[in-house]
């Protein structure tokens, strides 16, 4: 069987941190610490998650266990996997327009940056997502998002038809991460990489419906390129 590789991206493969972004096929979840996500802002610990029926509801995931996977699952909803510097501690963040809306990256990122140290910098990398090309959304999740990003939001935005726009996730999670305190050349972006563009690589909600598969993404606190 042909399995998918994950994606990486070098901003975290700099700093020594084992991590991937899933790709269609690519479903290694039996070993991973995964929360049950509601689309909200809570955050779970990798310890909390160690058995899957008994894992919290929350959205973003954190760990100091060396070698042990966190993750979250999407299927158009952006996932960011974060890293402090060496990795020492490390977050997997999975975030709809409703968690944007929520605050889920502001609420992830405190919750890493209480594990680091005071002059530690937190690298995160935004995964693959539904690009503004595929996501056309209505007054309700634009009201909702209004709320949180009143000043970025038109610049997330291109007019469609009355009441709608196509909605750019990604610049809304580059802003939230920016926000909190991430420095511009520590947030990295899979360029090219829309979920519903692409059916070859990724599963799509939006695409292919409730029953499409989930994408995999997964990160891991230490070194391990450094070990032996
Ligand atoms: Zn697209």
């Amino acid at each position: 069987m042909n399995v998918a590789l994950p994606l990486r991206h070098a901003l975290l493969s700099s700093i020594g941190v084992d991590h991937g972004f899933g790709l269609r096929g690519f479903a290694e979840l039996a070993d991973l610490r995964c929360p049950r996500q509601v689309h909200g802002v809570a955050v779970a610990t990798a310890a909390q998650c160690a058995e899957r029926d008994l894992a919290p509801e929350a959205d973003a995931v954190i760990s100091e266990e060396i070698g042990v996977r966190i993750a979250v699952v999407t299927a158009d909803c952006l996932p960011i996997l974060l890293a402090g510097d060496r990795g020492r501690a490390v977050a997997a963040i999975h975030a709809g327009w409703r968690g944007l809306a929520a605050g889920v990256i502001g609420a992830g990122l405190a919750a890493l940056r209480d594990r680091l140290g005071k002059s530690e910098r937190v690298t995160a990398v935004i995964g693959p997502h539904i690009g503004n090309c595929c996501y056309e959304v209505d007054e309700p999740v634009l009201a909702a998002l209004e709320l949180h990003f009143s000043e970025i939001l038109p610049r997330a935005l291109r007019q469609t038809r009355p009441g709608h726009a196509q909605l750019d996730l990604g610049l809304l999670a580059r802003e939230a991460l920016r926000a909190a305190g991430v420095e511009r050349e520590r947030i990295g972006y899979l360029e090219g990489a829309c979920t519903a563009c692409d059916a070859e690589r990724f599963y799509s909600y939006r695409r292919d419906g409730p029953e499409t598969g989930r994408l995999v993404h997964f990160i891991s606190a230490g070194h391990p390129i450094a070990e032996g």
